[in-house]
């Protein structure tokens, strides 16, 4: 295969995996589209990012919404509580949380 998107595969927003010293169960592995439309990253890292579309969307278990700009951040696989992600849209380095709702969150780190 001679994707020209080969070489941003080892690019993910939640960057290394903390895994290896947790037992738990793999990560599940998510494929992502390679362009959701988002156009305030550049167009190799679009697939990372996408609007939220509001009332009736939700996120996947692969994603998370940046508190400061409200973008939906996907990684390739599974977040948990501890990731780290970073939000390319507004430069925020962000920790995913466990939020009062029993779902995932992201908070801004200082
Ligand atoms: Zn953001």
């Amino acid at each position: 295969m001679t994707d020209p998107l080969l070489e941003t595969t080892k690019f993910d927003p939640a960057g290394e995996s903390t895994d290896t010293s947790e037992k738990v169960k793999p990560r599940q592995r998510y494929k992502l589209k390679d362009d959701t439309g988002f156009d305030e990253v550049p167009k190799k890292y679009r697939r990372f990012y996408r609007r939220w579309n509001g009332k009736g969307d939700s996120l996947a278990p692969n994603e998370v919404i940046c508190p400061v700009c409200k973008v939906v951040i996907r990684s390739a696989r599974d977040l948990r509580p501890g990731d780290r992600v970073y939000c390319m849209p507004c430069f925020s380095r962000l920790t995913v949380i466990r939020g009062e709702s029993g779902l995932l969150e992201a908070r801004v780190e200082y």
